[in-house]
């Protein structure tokens, strides 16, 4: 998931591996490392928690010569944040240096297996499997190093982009990808290699860029030769790639928020890798299997959270009650620590944050703690301070999120809750198995339903251009597209400071309809669930009142078309996923109205990532 430098030539590798870190920073990172082969085919690999200038002042003084070298950016999926942690791994005999980027699935059982033969691990992560993997059928093959690697990466399930560098050959590096980008760019008797092009494109426009299931070996004399890891020769196709540097960071998009709006669909692949399992007909937690007795003796769920997290919890409470039949509270965690709040050792405390510091939930969870609770964390931040004080967790596995307005970890979060719900319901025996299968099945079409609303940006973004007059907004929905409504108003006064409010549609005529008039945008989530027949009853009492009404629906609902001044069309699902697909609109809509004000989108004004301050 994060960064990839490497460079092969005749030039130092140091400063061009170092300018290339310094390049993928923005994709967020929690430590860095290299690994350089010097003139007397010595490998040394150096590493540092933190940012990249940590890693600078490291090496400083130390061996940084060499004409061949890999470096890395860690967003640490399996072990925290540390120097041992940290890429390159070495292998057992430190021949040979890996970096990776992505989740090895398998890494427990091939663990295992390599230490039942003597191998010693040194870090925490599934990483390491992969170097001593490799080296172990090397030796045991006594074949060559690429071959031992298209072995290798025959047993490995999971997402990967890796580079190999071996000092026995300090004229080559080897490569292969799966699931996760990997570019080699083609010098003048040098090659370069990222995770993007950013990195490369101020020495090269000349690019490969590696498919699925290909391995290449980038020799200095030989050139780049790639093949499938089925052993399929293949030619590479090299692009000439025109972008300038500040539109790669952010992988060709404007903002890094419509970037991480677009990586949804992927996210929500990564997030569900290895738990939900279509197949198997199955979801599995890891944090439900350990603690299964704690959580179906639950009496009760307290989720805490802030912000967009509190929006997913609020549908958390909503998946969980329904499959679970477990009473669920969902608190503010700043009024939960402050007021009188009664926990007891029979609650499980569900604690959400993306970056997995923000101040009040951390205090609530403390609390939480000394009256008890069991508290289960669901955080995007690997090692970060909640998934270290709560028992036990699930990390949502989207990657890195940069602009301030949460978008892909409040789907993550959901996605998680999801799976939650159901392997809980599950353990505890209560869901139907025609239900159940129905869920795995819907839930792993989301990826390609959030593509589908996806193509209508551009129409969105027209539709933004109407309402940049406006000064207020209403959001509505109901039912579990009732938080949807809350987190949509959220996502456009945080990013274009239009004054907006969420509401369950029911409840506009207890106050909220005093505010209809023509100048009011209201924005329905009418899909056609359970409750869409009460919803257009709402919605007729706007437009009966003037307001000018932008509604999500299903496609095909011409019903609504006639009803709505506006639509927006997503592909249907079943009520309790609903959440997933509609979330995406509101987040576009925000977006676009937003930009068309010329404010700021990635950093609002007065907002932070990380509140970790109460
Ligand atoms: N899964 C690996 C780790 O935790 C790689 C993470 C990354 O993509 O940076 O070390």
């Amino acid at each position: 998931m994060c960064g990839i430098v490497g460079y092969v030539g005749k030039q130092q590798a140091y400063p061009i591996l170092i300018k290339g870190l310094h390049r993928l920073e923005y994709r967020g990172y929690d430590s860095a490392g290299l690994a350089l082969i010097n003139a007397n085919d010595e490998l040394n690999v150096y590493k540092t928690k933190g940012k990249v200038v940590n890693l600078e002042h490291f090496v400083e003084g130390k061996d940084s010569t060499g004409c061949i070298g890999i470096a890395h950016t860690r967003w640490a999926t399996h072990g925290e944040p540390s120097q041992i942690n940290a890429h390159p791994h070495y292998s057992k005999t430190k021949n040979i240096a890996l970096i990776h980027n992505g989740i090895i699935e398998n890494y427990a059982d091939l663990k295992k297996k390599l230490q039942a033969k003597g191998i010693e691990f040194v870090s925490d992560t599934d990483t390491e499997v992969l170097v001593h993997l490799i080296e172990y059928i090397y030796q045991r093959d006594k074949s060559n190093m690429v071959t031992a690697v298209q072995v290798a990466l025959n047993q490995v399930i999971g997402a990967y982009a890796i580079a190999i560098i071996d000092r026995n050959n300090p004229e080559t590096l080897i490569v292969a990808r799966k699931s996760s980008p990997l570019v080699i760019g083609i010098g003048d008797g040098e090659f370069f290699l990222a995770s993007d092009a950013s990195p490369i494109v101020e020495y090269t426009k000349q690019m490969i860029f590696l498919d699925n299931d290909e391995i290449a070996v980038i020799n200095l004399k030989s050139g780049v030769k790639v093949k499938k890891l089925n052993n399929v020769e293949v030619t590479p196709e090299i692009k000439e790639v025109m972008l300038d540097v500040g539109q790669l960071e952010k992988g060709g998009y404007p903002h890094f928020m419509l970037k991480e709006i677009f990586e949804q669909p992927e996210c929500l692949i990564n997030c569900m890798k290895g738990r939900v399992n279509v197949d198997l007909n199955d979801v599995k937690l890891a944090a439900i299997i350990d603690n299964k007795q704690t959580l179906l003796n639950a009496n009760r769920i307290v989720i805490l959270a802030c912000g967009t997290s509190w929006h997913s919890g609020l549908i958390g409470k909503y998946l969980i009650e329904t499959f679970c039949k477990i009473p669920v509270d969902v608190e503010y965690a700043s009024e939960f620590r402050y007021r009188n709040s009664v926990i007891s050792p029979n609650d499980v405390v569900i604690a959400i944050s993306q970056s997995g510091e923000t101040a009040d939930t951390l205090a609530a969870i403390e609390l939480a703690r000394e009256k008890g609770a069991f508290v289960y964390g669901i955080c995007n931040a690997v090692g970060s301070s909640i998934p270290r004080v709560t028992h036990t967790g699930s990390y949502i596995h989207v990657g890195p999120e940069i602009g301030v307005a949460s978008t892909k970890a409040f789907t993550g979060q959901v996605t998680v809750l999801t799976m939650f719900a159901l392997a809980l319901a599950k353990a505890k025996n209560i869901i139907e198995h025609d239900k159940f299968l129905e869920m795995i099945k819907e839930l792993s079409l989301i990826p390609d339903k959030i593509r589908e609303v996806l193509k209508h940006n551009d129409k969105i973004a027209d539709l933004a251009k109407i309402f940049t007059y406006a000064r207020n907004f209403i959001y509505l929905g109901r039912g579990y597209c009732f938080p949807v409504a809350l987190e949509g108003a959220l996502k456009l006064k945080e990013i274009s400071y239009i004054h907006a409010e969420g509401y369950p549609a029911a409840e506009m005529k207890h106050g909220p309809i005093a505010l209809i008039d023509e100048e009011m945008p209201v924005v329905f989530i009418a899909t056609q669930n359970s409750l869409y027949e009460k919803v257009v009853s709402n919605m007729q009492e706007v437009k009966a009142r003037k307001g000018r009404i932008i509604a999500i629906v299903n496609k095909g609902d011409h019903k609504l078309q006639e009803l709505a001044d506006y639509c927006i069309e997503v592909p249907a699902t079943v009520d309790s996923l609903e959440p997933l697909i509609t979330s995406i609109p509101m987040q576009l809509l925000a977006y676009h109205i937003a930009v068309c004000k010329g404010k700021n989108v990635d950093q609002p004004r007065n907002l932070a990532k990380s509140v970790t301050v109460e």
